[in-house]
């Protein structure tokens, strides 16, 4: 975090005080962390969260502040869930070393011995004493396969174990790039996406292209409607644009209740196709309110479509895109704008 001067900080912890006050929620560490958070801007998305909260009057109540922390100041949880990974690996692999360590001490018994012995075939001198030293190798080394079978088993846990943690770690990755509301890949997932694209496309020399979508005219729906039923929106939407990303393009939520598409190896002309057709659909799909099942009529889409030109920066890409979808919004919104190669800056 970074860190405010002691004044700042009193300001910021008064006001968080102040608020929970007003609110009549006790100062517990969590409800006041989402305040200061709150006021001290540096979490964006959980200002943006709460704002949209006050803006549809709804109160920040307690479960409200746990479910902010969660949500928001969650990068907190993922180092507390790198920190426990972390300490499960260690042990595993200290188990490892350790049977690996006895098992090679075994190894190192068992060729000693084979190798003492060896050195006495040749004072071997009578049949019993011969017999009496493949009886030795005979139990030394069933004593080794008996050890050996031990350490196989030991292995297999350590294995098993491993495997569970990659599983683990996997969910907890996809959890880390993944918007909780829409299921589609969040900003940081989308920015991997884009870079990733955009280096395949330079080294393939295949088209790139990048939508940019934005509901129409959604504070209004969501004053009209409360901030739940536009939740169902953006759920819809979401649903709508995951429909029509296929294969390796990447649906993303962008921000609040604007998304992007981006699509790898797809010429502009297919990109605006795909675009048009996402706004046709979202624009036939009627909005029916879940608690009352009462018709809300329909919601639009303007979206801006970019092809990337090899060796632009992806600033300048996504500026593209959204001075096209900008352009959208000012031709009257409900429709699909293709940015040209020299889109003002
Ligand atoms: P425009 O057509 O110009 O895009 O108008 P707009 O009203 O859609 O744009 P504006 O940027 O003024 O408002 C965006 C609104 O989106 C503000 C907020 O109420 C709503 N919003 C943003 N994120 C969420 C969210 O997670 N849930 C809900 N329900 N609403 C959200
Ligand atoms: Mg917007
Ligand atoms: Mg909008």
């Amino acid at each position: 975090m970074i860190s405010a001067t002691v004044d700042e900080a009193a300001t910021l912890a008064e006001q968080a005080l102040a608020r929970l006050r007003r609110d009549g929620i006790p100062a517990t560490p969590l409800n006041y962390t989402v305040w200061y958070a709150y006021f001290s801007g540096l979490y964006p998305d959980l200002t943006r969260a709460v704002d949209i909260l006050d803006s549809n009057s709804q109160p920040v109540t307690e479960d409200r502040c746990t479910d902010l922390y969660r949500k928001f100041i969650g990068a907190e949880n993922e180092a507390a869930a790198v920190r426990t990974m972390g300490d499960r690996l260690q042990t595993a692999l200290d188990e490892v070393l350790t049977s690996l360590g006895s098992a090679e001490e075994d190894v190192s018994r068992y060729s000693d011995s084979l190798t003492r012995l060896g050195g006495q075939i040749g004072l071997s001198r009578t049949i019993e004493q011969l017999r009496e030293m493949v009886r030795h190798v005979a139990a030394d080394t069933v004593e080794m396969a008996a050890r050996n079978q031990a350490l196989q088993s030991q292995l297999t846990d350590s294995t098993s174990r491993i495997e569970a943690m990659r599983r683990d770690l996997d969910s907890v990755r996809r959890e880390a790039m993944t918007d909780a509301l829409t299921g589609l890949a969040n900003r940081k997932q989308f920015d991997l996406a884009l870079r990733q694209g955009a280096v395949e496309a330079m080294e393939q020399d295949h088209p790139l292209a990048l939508l940019m979508i934005d509901i129409d005219h959604f504070k209004a729906f969501n004053d009209t409607h409360g901030h739940i039923t536009g939740d169902q929106v953006l759920k819809l939407v979401g649903r709508t644009l995951a429909e029509h990303a296929k294969g390796t393009d990447t649906a993303a939520r962008y921000g609040g209740e604007e998304f992007a598409i981006v699509m790898p190896s797809t010429p502009p002309d297919r990109a605006a196709a795909v675009a048009e057709q996402i706004r046709k659909v979202v624009a036939s799909r009627q909005i029916v309110k879940r608690a009352t099942s009462e018709r809300l009529g329909s919601i639009t889409l303007s979206i801006g479509v970019a092809s990337f030109q090899p060796g632009e920066s992806l600033g300048r890409l996504v500026h593209r895109a959204d001075s096209a979808l900008y352009r959208a919004k000012n031709g009257g919104r409900n429709r699909v704008v293709v940015a040209g190669a020299a889109e003002p800056a």
